[in-house]
């Protein structure tokens, strides 16, 4: 091995890659990142339809619950570096944000390459080294194994470092350069990796109205989707928009139940997993019942329109066996009732999910259980540090995954720097 040139090594510079070292480079240490791509940051510019969703401005608590996948264990790391620090770190350097519906916070400038491009200024600022298109092979510890040393290069270099950040990511975009690679090295330092599965992902189907389908491209407005457990007990509820696609769901909603449902479907060993479409979440039966009445003479497809798509209300129709054209006024009350049921519990099934590589998120990673929750350090191999979707968080779309990655890229810098003092 060859003399330690830097105090930290970042492997990988992605969103908590180069965030990571940039609050390592603060602490006034020596800093390298290695990075298999040509440009660092190759997911970063593709996020936020290309906006980049920075974070989202919102209390600690729902920041957590919108992290459905360890959320709580950044409880620590928030109390340290939180999503107003993201906001001010930013917009101190005169990056201004804004913004937008649910919290969701965007450089003004609409682009994700203003972000990309302020984190990398840092980094030059700050004098961090970076080593581009060099996968790393493997990390290095010393002989009895008691520390991390450094790491290995594809071209079997070793570079030596008293800590090593791993920032890689999951398997979400595999082109982006996340491939996975950071959980064989965990493994090799005795980590367990929980479950990989798919989250933020759209949601296959063979049901019916799929396979025939029939409401291909429709798009639905703030309904409230429901995953239910084999015990017809609900998992979660998300009031957002959903679209029907020619494999099954998708839309912001689906997204956000994918890896509910991918869990269920692990755990239940079952072959589908049921759920439900509330059209109309804020009117009940009685309201509904009030407002039809209203208008009683009219077609019964001409009421359910003002509450719906054409086409969604004459399946709804069909699935009753009542004629589009019936006035409302000749409905019995068994029909009307069965319309107000099928509306606000529309039934839909899921097989699965598109895979991980297709979903925008990698559920499951390094088990968080081994990882010291106040310094994103190895609880088994002391000088290795995580950070990022590599780690078994994950969280719903809306800036969480970023928030994440930047909270426990910035911890992981900061512990990884004194570590090495
Ligand atoms: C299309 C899309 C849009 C998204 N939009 C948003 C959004 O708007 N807001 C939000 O909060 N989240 C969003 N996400 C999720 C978010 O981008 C990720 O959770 C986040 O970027 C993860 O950061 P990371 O640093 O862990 O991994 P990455 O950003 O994936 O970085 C990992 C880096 O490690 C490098 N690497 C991998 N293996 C090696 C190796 N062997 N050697 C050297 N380098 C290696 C990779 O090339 C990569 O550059 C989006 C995801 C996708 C796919």
């Amino acid at each position: 091995m060859t003399e330690s040139q830097y105090d930290v090594i970042v492997v990988g510079a992605g969103s908590s890659g180069l965030m990571s070292a940039i609050q390592a480079a603060q602490q006034g240490v020596r800093v390298l990142i290695i990075e298999k791509n040509k440009r660092p940051g190759r997911k970063l510019i593709l996020t936020g339809g290309g906006r980049c969703n920075v974070t989202n401005r919102t209390t600690r608590d729902e920041l957590i619950k919108h992290i459905p996948g360890n959320g709580k264990f950044l409880y620590s790391a928030l109390s340290q570096f939180n999503q107003e620090d993201i906001i001010a770190f930013f917009e101190d350097q005169g990056v201004m944000l804004k913004e937008e519906d649910h919290g969701r916070m965007f450089p003004v400038t609409d682009s994700a390459r203003t972000i990309r491009d302020t984190l990398l200024d840092n980094c030059n600022r700050l004098g961090v080294d970076f080593l581009l298109e060099s996968p790393v092979e493997q990390v290095v510890f010393t002989e009895d194994k008691s520390r991390v040393a450094g790491v290995q290069l594809a071209t079997k270099e070793i570079i030596e470092a008293k800590s090593v950040v791993l920032a890689v990511g999951g398997r979400a975009y595999p082109r982006t350069g996340a491939t996975g690679d950071g959980y064989a090295w965990a493994k090799k330092a005795g980590h367990t990796i929980s479950r990989l599965y798919a989250t933020e992902a759209p949601l296959l189907s063979d049901d019916e109205i799929i396979t025939n389908k029939i409401l291909k491209g429709v798009s639905l407005r703030d309904v409230n989707v429901t995953v239910w457990d084999g015990n017809a007990k609900p998992i979660v509820s998300h009031l957002m928009d959903m679209i029907f696609t020619h494999f099954g769901y998708s839309g912001p909603a689906i997204l956000r139940c994918s890896g509910h449902v991918n869990q269920y479907l692990y755990e239940s060993k079952a072959d589908r997993c049921r759920l439900t479409i509330d059209l109309q979440p804020n009117l009940d039966a009685a309201d509904l019942d009030s407002a039809a009445e209203s208008q009683r003479d009219k077609q019964v497809l001409t009421i359910l329109k003002q509450w719906m798509p054409e086409r969604m209300a004459e399946v709804l129709l069909s699935q009753l066996n009542i004629s589009a054209t019936t006035p409302f006024k000749q409905l019995d009350t068994e029909e009307v009732a069965g319309l107000w049921a099928l509306l606000k519990a529309f039934p839909i099934s899921a097989t699965g999910s598109q895979p991980i590589e297709k979903g925008f998120v990698t559920g499951g990673g390094v088990n968080t259980k081994e990882i010291e929750p106040s310094s994103m350090e190895s609880k088994l191999m002391p000088g290795l540090f995580f950070c990022g979707e590599l780690l078994d968080i994950n969280g719903y779309t809306g800036g969480y995954n970023i928030t994440a990655a930047f909270v426990t890229g910035t911890i992981s810098g900061w512990h990884a720097a004194w570590s090495s003092m």
